[in-house]
């Protein structure tokens, strides 16, 4: 085929689509005058239902893999609570999903709502500071949030916000598999180890079990920044944890 006989033809497809789109157009104006169905919601509709239908779990069944596909289907644009009218992104969480060590956290404040990442504001510099004094990097762990979207203002996070959205947080641990999960704070411990065994400062730096992972609750950073004096004790906290990441 020549070059001319070439554009000729691709001329004759191009008219080809435009004749028929522009008949499309007629025939959906003129059936949506005489039925209640509007044709542009019912070709949406059924790319919804396709979409959904190929939202298939991944071929690679790798732990990156499977915790981006629990987000894409799952977390990204929750509504389940009343959160989702005043966040502006959900902080899924971030790290090494193959790490032996997990840190849970409260909720995201407003850098981590700006950035749509766990742990980057002033608490988290001091997080960061903190996996780094037990020779790791912030890359080799990873960490999340029992709540994904910001509370206004910083608030608790309250009882029916905790209870929709930690079957995220507990789903990314049946993934991640951890050896070792580090509570931050005591919304994080209590929802790990229950409400039933003492305050923050009783629990902290003792060893608990979550379905065969070593827990190890510490103060949340930003308790420390509050009260820098109990920092030695987070020290003492991630002693225990470098033990167990380094015993094997
Ligand atoms: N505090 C938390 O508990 N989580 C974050 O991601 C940031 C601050």
């Amino acid at each position: 085929m020549t070059e001319i006989e070439l554009k000729e033809f691709l001329e004759e497809i191009k008219s080809f689509i435009f004749d028929n789109e522009e008949r499309f157009t007629l025939m959906s104006a003129a059936y949506e005058e005489k039925s209640s169905i509007k044709i542009k919601d019912y070709i949406q509709d059924k790319e919804d239902m396709k979409n959904k239908a190929e939202a298939k779990a991944p071929l690679n069944n790798s732990k990156y893999n499977m915790l981006k596909f629990l987000n894409d289907t799952k977390v990204n644009d929750c509504k389940k609570c009343r959160l989702s009218a005043t966040r502006k992104q959900i902080v899924f969480g971030e790290g090494n999903p193959e790490s032996k060590l997990l840190f849970i956290g409260e909720a995201p404040g407003a850098e981590e709502d700006n950035t749509g990442r766990p742990f980057v504001g002033r608490a988290g510099q001091l997080l960061t500071k903190i996996i780094e004094s037990i020779n790791l990097k912030r890359e080799d762990v990873y960490i999340a949030n029992i709540i994904k979207c910001r509370p206004p203002d910083n608030r608790n996070p309250m009882e029916d916000e905790i209870s929709l959205c930690s079957p995220f947080l507990e789903e990314q641990i049946s993934i991640i598999k951890p050896e070792i999960i580090c509570t931050l704070g005591k919304f994080a411990t209590e929802f790990i180890i229950g409400n039933d065994k003492g305050t923050i400062s009783s629990v902290r730096g003792k060893e608990f079990d979550y379905k065969g992972i070593a827990v190890i609750p510490t103060y949340h950073p930003s308790y420390l920044l509050r009260n820098p004096e109990a920092k030695r004790e987070t020290w003492e906290d991630m002693k225990k944890i470098r033990a167990i990441y380094f015993k094997n």
